[in-house]
């Protein structure tokens, strides 16, 4: 089968030829059709996460059709296949429903081989039915972008005004959930960038500006998916007493010193970590009720470098989706 595969890091992925895999015990066999490209995907391939498998396979939100038999999937049965693997179910998180914080969870696309490649195989209870009403590549950025996104957006609690900051793959679609919920959103982008900036008024957004300016109102949450640390200090300062700061990428470059007065009054910074198969479950009903619309750019799975360039540039309206 065609696969695009990372030997080392810091090194373009390489298109080659690879023998199709081969469904272990309680694994599906899976026909790839499309798969959603994750910032988490840079962050692999530049060596910021630093365990993978070598060589490797990317790719955690994987659209597939079930070739043959495969558990309680029919033969042909589309199915997404996330960033959480497998997990070992009796570790102090597993078995107190944290199992996205599982001590040995495997996950796709880092320590299980993904979906840029033709083929894949995943273990069949950690793959989800589609929703019916979404299209192969509008639905692959569900996956992560939009699950891992809306458990951040649930660690803000009933906050009513938001602030996102970063707008790519998972603000594009979270902003449109809290919209849907009734809260009012405030989009944090590069000062320069008119373009996130249109983008995410489109979605809903009641402004959108430059994250160093002051913010238009105090904010009762921030979700920052932005990789960059020095945007913490700044969304603290923006969010209200008693408000939260919910970091929902797997990595940040590092948050500077800051004084304590800026977390002072009960304000939370928080982390968001992998999901659960609730997560998966609760949001793959949510995003066709909304409706989540998602925006999608193609590419060859033999230009997914190209893709990962553009996650890369930030220049992407809304998500890129690798097809083989
Ligand atoms: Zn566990
Ligand atoms: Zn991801």
């Amino acid at each position: 089968m065609r696969a695009m595969v990372l030997d080392a890091a810091g090194q373009p992925l390489r298109a080659t030829e690879l023998p199709e895999p081969e469904p272990g015990p309680g694994q599906v066999a899976l026909e790839v059709v499309a798969c959603g490209v994750c910032r988490t995907d840079l962050h692999i391939v530049d060596g910021e996460l630093s365990e993978p498998k070598l060589p490797l396979v990317l790719g955690h939100q994987i659209v597939a059709r079930v070739v043959g038999r495969g558990g309680r999937f029919a033969p042909g049965q589309r199915v997404g296949v996330p960033w959480l693997g497998w997990t070992d179910g009796d570790c102090r998180y597993c078995v107190s429903d944290r199992e996205n914080l599982c001590d040995r969870a495997l996950f796709t696309g880092y320590d299980i081989d993904g979906g840029y490649a033709e083929h894949a195989v995943a273990d069949e209870r950690y793959c989800f039915p589609l929703p019916d009403s979404y299209q192969d590549l509008q639905v692959a950025p569900l996956l992560c972008a939009g699950l891992i996104g809306h458990r951040t957006l649930r660690f803000a609690g009933d906050a009513e005004r938001i602030g996102i900051y970063g707008f790519g793959a998972a603000a594009h679609i979270i902003c449109q959930v809290a919209v849907h919920q009734g809260r009012r959103v405030f989009a944090f982008t590069r000062a320069d960038d008119d373009a996130a900036q249109a983008f995410a008024l489109e979605l809903g957004a009641e402004w959108a500006g430059d994250p160093l300016g002051p913010s238009p109102e105090e904010l009762d949450a921030a979700l920052v998916f932005a990789p960059a640390g020095e945007l913490v200090p700044v969304a603290l300062r923006a969010v209200a007493k008693g408000g939260s700061v919910v970091c929902g990428g797997i990595h940040m470059s590092d948050i500077p010193s800051m004084p304590y007065e800026l977390l002072w009054g009960e304000r939370v910074l928080r982390s968001v970590a992998n999901l659960t198969r609730a997560d998966a479950e609760e949001f793959l009903a949510l995003a066709p009720a909304v409706p989540v619309h998602t925006q999608v750019e193609a590419f060859r799975l033999e230009r997914a470098n190209d893709a990962l360039a553009r996650v890369r540039e930030g220049s992407l309206r809304g998500a890129a989706v690798v097809v083989p």
